[in-house]
């Protein structure tokens, strides 16, 4: 079996309850990409199975602890187990995350469902060589009309594989009608921000209705998700997205959802908080759903900025009495930054502010708990008192 020889530091990682080896902790390695390796500690002890990367400077994800060599069942195995746990949930919605890669046990593998479609990324070297195996496994258990997979996102070139979108199974149309709660959405598997939704909001779009009320903005809005879900608890709704084909989707969708109270613009939401607050315009309810302003750790100061001068505009916007859902998907911006940087946004808006919930990810996307970087998705709902 091939194998890796991991150092000191990298055991004391894998102790710790964290699934990667970085490329410096990796003192020699014997495999091929994507192989399943045995990693072996310094003084000589399996540690465990790992998936191998020639490339990424994420060597080794590891599926399995101690020295049980997993065996061909484990994909379906693990598989089955993460459908399991999405169907325990009951979720009143159809389209979520079947599996959350590490969270699942399923490293760097992504399948989402959309009715009767599933779309699945393989982010690694090691998922993409068993893709064929996983799509086999998928079918038998699902029974799918069609799975996509949506193999475009960036990181697949850190592992040195090729970008590309294909229908693994079945046919995948260009549009698939979904249900989220009352809302419908179409979707583009084929071209559509991440796998066409997003998904992890879904929750928070949730809890958002319930105290959505009035005038409500929603900033940063791709094809209408909180718009969409809040405009039945209100009068009216202003979304915004930079992208005008986002745009036409909110359009789309508030037609298809019956909602004339929607009104949507292709523009910059920086721009429009500053231009709303020339006019002297106010909101009860306001969404700031921004993209990742920090990709990387280099990024962080000026991502916290944006989110500082968003923030200090919609808390201004809103009245006393009125919500905002704040939300950030920095993996490297970490809860309690998120918390301080809004904070500090409320006091230069002279606003006093309560916090009502504070949120992450939906829980088809779950964080592992010694493993902080899974919670990437932070969602604050406050209160501005006064
Ligand atoms: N709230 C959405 C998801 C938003 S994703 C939902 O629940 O589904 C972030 C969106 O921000 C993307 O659609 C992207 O097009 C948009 N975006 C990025 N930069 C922007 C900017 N400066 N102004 C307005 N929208 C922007």
């Amino acid at each position: 079996m091939p194998t890796a020889t991991i150092t000191r530091k990298g055991e004391d990682r894998l102790r710790a309850g964290h699934p990667w080896i970085y490329r410096s902790d990796v003192m020699d390695a014997n495999a091929a990409p994507g192989d399943i390796v045995a990693v072996v500690g310094p003084r000589g002890r399996t540690l465990g199975y790992a998936l191998f990367s020639d490339r990424s400077e994420i060597v080794l994800r590891m599926v399995a602890h101690g020295d049980d060599a997993p065996g061909d069942a484990m994909w379906k195995d693990r598989l089955a187990a993460a459908i399991a746990y999405r169907d325990s949930l009951a979720l009143d919605a159809t389209a979520y995350r079947l599996v959350h890669g590490e969270a699942d046990r399923l490293p760097s593998l992504i399948v989402d469902r959309y009715g009767d479609y599933l779309v699945v990324q393989a982010l690694s070297q090691g998922i993409d060589r068993r893709l064929p195996d996983i799509t086999a496994a998928l079918v038998e258990l699902l029974r799918p009309a069609g799975i996509l997979a949506r193999n475009d996102p960036r990181v697949r070139l850190l592992e040195g594989l090729d970008q590309h979108v294909e229908a693994l199974h079945g046919e995948v149309p260009p549009t698939i009608d979904v249900r989220e709660g009352e809302v419908r959405y179409q979707v583009d598997p084929w071209r559509g921000q991440k796998t066409g939704l997003f998904l992890d909001q879904r929750e928070n779009r949730e809890a958002a209705m319930r105290y959505a009320h009035g005038r409500v903005l929603d900033a940063f809005s791709y094809n209408g998700g909180f718009a969409l879900a809040l405009a039945r608890r209100a009068e009216t709704v202003l979304a915004v997205d930079i992208s005008e084909d986002a745009v036409a989707r909110i359009k789309g969708n508030a037609t298809r959802n019956r909602l004339t109270n929607i009104e949507a613009r292709a523009m910059n939401a920086f721009d429009e908080l500053r231009e709303l607050e020339r006019v002297g315009a106010a909101f009860d309810t306001i969404v700031l759903d921004p993209p990742a302003f920090a990709k990387n750790k280099a990024a962080v100061r000026k991502a916290l900025s944006g989110y500082k001068e968003i923030n200090l505009r919609a808390l201004k916007l809103l009245k006393p009495g009125g919500f905002l859902v704040t939300c950030s998907c920095s993996y490297n911006v970490s809860e309690d930054a998120f918390v301080a940087i809004v904070a500090e946004a409320a006091a230069d808006a002279r606003a006093e502010v309560s916090v009502v919930e504070k949120r992450a990810q939906g829980r088809d996307h779950p964080i592992l708990l010694n493993v902080p970087e899974t919670y990437y998705l932070k969602c604050l709902i406050l209160r501005k008192l006064a």
